[in-house]
């Protein structure tokens, strides 16, 4: 049992400067925890909802003093005088005290935050570190490092690169651990660099760090990222291949995706989907079709299986364990992307990963493209083993964050193997 003797919560900033809640929880017994919480921009419409002032006269509305004031008023007040068994008791509170579908009620920055600086409170308690409380909490069977997908070049909504992928990724399956599995990926981040600086491009970058050049179309960016593995002195397709994330909702308008210049239909989305990946060494992709085009998408899924590719949902589930369900059963996707302030607290966000592993679904856990440092996620994913994860570019502090905690979680489990069941089908 845990007392929550104190909920302390601040405005910090943001890796886009905007603000951001960070909550202190201290337990009864001293133990104490603190969070932060992320923020997206390429959101899904039945994400949890994050309360933000609207005060034209702080950060332009952005603030989230609301949020600060509902974690020290109302959540703790709630949580106060009763005694807290562990984590689902904990984050039921909130969501009872809450009690709307989206969470706009304390908001979803309020309530994550609160449930995330309350488990690494209860790790201290239990003296444990915070993947092996996590682990604890998922019911964790074997150790396996998630394979890193670092997103190098951005377009879409987090570049004005004016590309309409919104994340060319780099996914090296093929190192030996992790701890190779990250060196690879930087070494290919800077040989990238070269690349587009002796074809006179800027090397500027987006919001996740990857490099915002102005390309022709994403096949240029595919043909660099191609040729940057080689000169790397990777294999392409064997040590380290491709992930694409299209957040097509960016692009898909009145029933048509309007990408790099076409007017698509879904099977023609789907049909381009195929060939790039004929081309390149494509492994996986996400959001290739927008999340309110259900009927598109389950094609898409069945096609993209079949062709042997990860299909990764991320704005049509949300890490919602209702809606997932419901994609489930029409086979929506292969894989699922998640995301813990999509859904707002860490029990639901474990309901949703366990309904994926009980489903054949592969998981990716997921930074967002507003971040902090905390690198809460790399224990979260190893702790769940998560088979991939998403931390951005091999570069900019928020995002190594999460890569360098995976090198000294490493050090803990020496002998865990980087996962390798990634793409294909339903097995
Ligand atoms: P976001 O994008 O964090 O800006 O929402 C990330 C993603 O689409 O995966
Ligand atoms: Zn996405």
């Amino acid at each position: 049992m845990a007392k929550v003797v104190s909920l302390q919560a601040r405005e910090i900033l943001d890796s886009r400067g905007f603000p951001t809640v960070e909550v202190d929880c201290r337990l009864a017994d001293g133990s104490f925890g603190r969070a932060s919480v992320p923020s997206g921009k390429s959101t899904g419409s039945q994400e949890a909802q994050e309360m933000r002032d609207h005060d034209p006269i702080r950060f332009g509305g952005q603030g989230v003093l609301t949020a600060v004031h509902n974690v020290q008023n109302g959540i703790f007040l709630a949580l106060s005088d009763v005694e807290v068994a562990d984590q689902e008791t904990f984050d039921r509170i909130l969501i009872e005290l809450d009690g709307t579908a989206q969470k706009q009620k304390l908001g979803a920055n309020a309530i994550l935050g609160c449930s995330l600086a309350f488990a690494r409170a209860q790790a201290a308690a239990a003296h444990q570190s915070l993947v092996h409380h996590l682990a604890g909490l998922y019911g964790l069977q074997e150790w396996v490092f998630p394979v890193p997908m670092m997103n190098v070049i951005n377009g879409g909504k987090h570049a004005d690169s004016g590309i309409s992928t919104q994340e060319f990724m780099l996914v090296p399956h093929g190192a030996a651990d992790i701890t190779e599995a990250i060196r690879m990926g930087a070494e290919t981040y800077h040989v990238l660099q070269d690349l587009l600086k002796a074809k006179g491009y800027r090397v500027s970058v987006g919001d996740e760090g990857g490099f915002a050049p102005q390309l022709s179309s994403s096949i240029e960016a595919l043909e660099l990222l191609t040729a940057a593995v080689e000169k790397a002195g990777y294999a392409p397709g064997q040590d380290i291949s491709i992930a694409l994330d299209f957040a097509a909702n960016d692009f898909y308008r009145d029933g048509v995706y309007r990408f790099e210049g076409h007017a698509w239909t879904a099977e023609e989305m789907t049909d381009y989907c195929l060939k790039i990946a004929r081309e390149f060494p494509i492994v996986s992709i996400e959001d290739g079709l927008a999340e309110d085009d259900w009927k598109g998408w389950v094609g898409h899924s069945q096609r993209l299986s079949a062709a042997g590719l990860q299909c990764v949902g991320d704005d049509i589930f949300v890490t919602n364990p209702g809606i997932f369900r419901k994609g489930i059963d029409q086979r929506i996707a292969n894989a699922i992307l998640i995301k813990l302030n999509q859904i707002g607290t860490i029990s639901e966000t474990l309901a949703t990963m366990r309904l994926a592993v009980q489903s054949h679904y592969r998981t990716v856990v997921s930074h967002r493209s507003g971040e902090t440092d905390d690198p809460f996620i790399a224990d979260f994913a190893l702790a769940t083993s998560a088979r991939q994860i998403k931390s951005g570019a091999p570069a900019r502090g928020e995002r190594v964050a999460k890569y360098n905690q995976l090198l000294r979680l490493k050090e803990e489990f020496p002998e865990a193997p980087l996962a390798k069941d990634l793409y294909g089908p339903h097995p």
